[in-house]
């Protein structure tokens, strides 16, 4: 068995001595790893309100959704905030969502929000709430804080040092038009303030093209602001 949790737990841990409910270590790491998708390793699937099918994650859903294969009059993004439900990976039963099983007792994600009906087992992101975005991010609370005007978490290195645009990240990659608020990809402010893909800013550089595709300003100084966010889309800023 694992011993992460033991070795969390810190000073308050000695290898002999020392009892843990050996219970709650194993219904925390039971399965851990082992479930979820390409975007998530979690130990629930979602009922999606919208269709009632059954998803991996809500990314999982909205590729589905919004494949070819799909009848285009069908097409649509699941309603994230709408997340009622989920079915149990271990023992399949449905219910409301909580972080350990109602049945089994297992933990369905080390990381549980709540508010965003958000399972993640894989905590090295560092998730966080950010009652401001309405949604999860990664990366830690402690490196970020909440641009009132940009409307979104950025770096503490960027506090005071970048230019505020009135909600900056609240519009889509001005590259490959996805919106940039609730990406999963990494995200680079540009010294004018105006926000864009990382890899798009690449995919950029290599045709030698040194300005902001916005405002035309250039680019150099750019700072790289926020590793991968987690989830959950503010629906006040539904996607184009
Ligand atoms: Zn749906
Ligand atoms: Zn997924
Ligand atoms: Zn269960
Ligand atoms: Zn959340
Ligand atoms: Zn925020
Ligand atoms: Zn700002
Ligand atoms: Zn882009
Ligand atoms: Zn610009």
């Amino acid at each position: 068995m694992s011993c992460w949790l033991l070795k969390k737990m810190g000073s308050s841990y000695e290898s002999e001595g020392t009892y843990f409910e050996e219970k709650e270590v194993s219904l925390m790491e039971i399965g851990s790893g082992n479930y979820g998708c390409s975007h998530y390793k979690r130990r629930c699937k979602i009922r999606a309100p919208c269709c009632g099918d059954i998803f991996n994650c809500r990314h999982c859903h909205n590729e589905a959704k919004n494949s070819l294969e799909t009848n285009p009059l069908d097409r649509h993004d699941i309603p994230r905030h709408e997340i009622e439900k989920v079915i149990c990976s271990l023992c399949g039963t449905e219910q409301d969502a909580q972080q350990y099983c109602i049945n089994c007792g297992v933990c369905m994600g080390k990381y549980y929000c709540a508010k965003c009906k958000f399972f993640d087992d894989d905590i090295t992101k560092n998730q966080y709430h950010c009652d401001e975005c309405g949604i999860c991010r990664t990366g830690g609370k402690d490196n970020f804080f909440h641009c009132k005007t940009c409307g979104c978490c950025y770096s503490k290195e960027m506090k005071d040092k970048h230019r505020c645009v009135e909600r900056a990240m609240h519009h889509n990659c001005p590259i490959c038009f996805e919106f940039i608020f609730d990406t999963m990809k990494d995200i680079t402010v540009l010294r004018c303030g105006h926000t864009i893909h990382l890899e798009c800013l690449k995919e950029m550089e290599k045709h030698y093209r040194y300005t902001c595709p916005v405002c035309s300003k250039s680019l150099w100084d750019m700072s790289k602001l926020w590793s991968k966010i987690d989830q959950e889309v503010n629906q006040q800023f539904p996607i184009a």
